[in-house]
């Protein structure tokens, strides 16, 4: 029986950025951040947000990160 292989992922994405050592989440920085009102302790505060993503996740904009290495050391 074949294995599945996973080959698109966010976690080996050029955009992808990790925020978390415990959990398996990051941030895409594929596209600018967006701006997004958020509660602070005591108002309402506008903050720049990336969208967060799961490691086990992908898009159709995915860039293997490895390429980007290679590219760049080249
Ligand atoms: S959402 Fe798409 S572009 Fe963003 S990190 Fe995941 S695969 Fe890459």
């Amino acid at each position: 029986m074949a294995k599945r292989v996973k080959i698109w992922q966010c976690g080996k994405c050029a955009f992808f950025k990790r925020t978390s050592d415990v959990e398996s989440v990051g941030e895409c920085h594929r596209y600018p951040p967006k701006v997004a009102s958020k509660r602070g302790e005591d108002r309402k505060m506008l903050a720049d947000v990336f969208p967060k993503v799961s490691e086990d996740n992908f898009c159709g904009e995915y860039q293997n990160k490895d390429f980007y290495k290679t590219f760049l050391e080249s």
